[in-house]
């Protein structure tokens, strides 16, 4: 309550503006993860790796638009290709254009794509996806992990972090969901539970289109695969003759220079990207075999989009994978890795009832002593610390991701002094607990 009080007499301004923008826009925001309770803090600007409040407060900011802005606010390069291609180039032609081409041979050779199509966000990607899965197979079902996120595409609504009284027992969690007729049926699987996705295989492989998920969990704070796991996916689906989508829309760059798949070492059929490969612009992308991408040459699928491959976002791209260099990246993670381990030895000196997980340029405290292997295991972690967690840091100007289920970025642009920041944090909070 206390923290609460401290949230709303240093944040008069943002309750203000939420107040004014509820009036135009549903719950004050322009996507339902931009909201929370009683309101969210709004922006005014972004610089390295620090936002300006509407109350002029300086945030460290750890969510980095849920990892998108992999490269830093207003990254240099970033900034200078833009203007070049706003006073230079044009933002709009509907043809191809060179921009597009060079990014899309350099992510063939970073993500170890045959072939890939532009978009303009994750959703778009997911739902073209899917549909190159079920025209290459000629089948509709797809099976998704339970509690997994993907975006707004219709087909993967289905058990997307539902209370558990929804999510049906353990042991067969919602195992077959007509959502609806365009969904076709939508199988829900365990994370992490191998034979129970080659039972499912077996009995309606035929029917199953492909696999959907996160290589990494990046929806339920961060959920790393078992030993193997991923291997014996990949070996399932080939059985099946199903197909395999790796949605990388969070994991992507910030698993490292080839994505999550490149770094685990399993090669889906299909990849989504979106969020760190555009530096903040609107970009997006699907890809993988040439054999797969075949539908979209020979019209079994078609893919439309005007705004797909436009110069402004493609300049954008362009310099962030400049940027992201095996190096800039690698130096990114180890000061993740060191924050992780130092916020470790907190944990276990107070003994709080926590740990770290991480994945590349990722991390977070998940309130629990167990491992996390699944939903089931995520939904038993302790929110109400996670929430009073999450307060404590905006109330000292720290701002780790405002949904529970998201994960701090280490950006290009965080130094080593941010991230003391971030320990400092813990510190005193698991002081308070104690
Ligand atoms: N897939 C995953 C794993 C995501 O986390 C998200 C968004 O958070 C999406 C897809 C949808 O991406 P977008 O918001 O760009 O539509």
């Amino acid at each position: 309550v206390q923290e609460w009080e401290r949230f709303t007499k240093d944040t008069p301004g943002s309750g203000e503006h939420n107040a004014r923008a509820s009036k135009s826009l549903p719950l004050g925001v322009t996507s339902s993860f931009q909201h929370w309770e009683p309101y969210p803090i709004s922006i005014t600007s972004a610089r390295g790796a620090h936002l300006t409040d509407v109350d002029g407060r300086q945030l460290l900011d750890l969510s980095m638009g849920f990892g998108a802005m992999l490269v830093g606010h207003l990254n240099p390069v970033v900034v200078e290709r833009v203007q070049h291609a706003l006073a230079e180039v044009g933002t709009l032609f509907v043809t191809p254009s060179p921009t597009a081409t060079r990014v899309a041979e350099r992510y063939q050779e970073r993500f170890g794509l045959d072939m890939l199509r532009f978009t303009q966000s994750g959703t778009e990607s997911l739902m073209y996806a899917v549909r190159a899965a079920r025209a290459y197979t000629e089948r509709k079902a797809i099976i998704k992990i339970e509690g997994g996120y993907h975006g707004g595409y219709d087909a993967l609504q289905v058990s997307v972090k539902p209370d558990l009284a929804d999510a049906g027992p353990a042991e067969a969690p919602t195992p077959e969901v007509p959502f609806d007729v365009e969904a076709g049926t939508v199988h829900v699987v365990p994370y992490n539970d191998l034979p129970y996705l080659q039972r499912i295989l077996e009995q309606h492989g035929r029917q199953v289109a492909a696999v959907v998920m996160e290589p990494v969990v990046e929806n339920l704070a961060i959920v790393l695969p078992d030993e193997g796991y991923l291997a014996g996916v990949r070996a399932a689906c080939d059985a099946a003759g199903t197909l395999l989508i790796f949605d990388e829309v969070k994991t992507g760059l910030t698993a490292g220079y080839g994505g999550a798949s490149q770094r685990i070492g399993v090669k889906p059929d299909l990849v989504t990207l979106a969020k760190s490969i555009g530096g903040g612009l609107p970009l997006a992308a699907f890809g993988g075999t040439a054999e797969v991408m075949q539908v979209v040459v020979d019209g079994r699928m078609a893919h439309f989009g005007t705004y797909n491959g436009n110069p402004l976002v493609m300049a954008a791209a362009e310099a962030v994978d400049e940027v992201c260099t095996h190096e800039a990246l690698q130096a990114a993670e180890d000061i993740n890795l060191g924050t992780l381990g130092r916020i470790d030895d907190v944990i276990r000196e107070l003994e709080l009832p926590a740990h770290t997980v991480g994945m590349g340029l990722k991390g977070c405290v998940t309130w629990s002593s167990g491992p996390v292997r699944n939903y089931r295991d995520y939904k038993a972690t302790d929110f109400g610390v996670a929430e009073l967690s999450w307060l404590w840091g905006v109330n000292r100007g720290v701002l780790t991701p405002p949904g529970l289920d998201e994960q701090w970025l280490v950006s290009l642009a965080h130094t080593q002094a941010d991230m003391d920041g971030l320990v400092e944090q813990y510190t005193e909070l698991g002081r308070a607990l104690r």
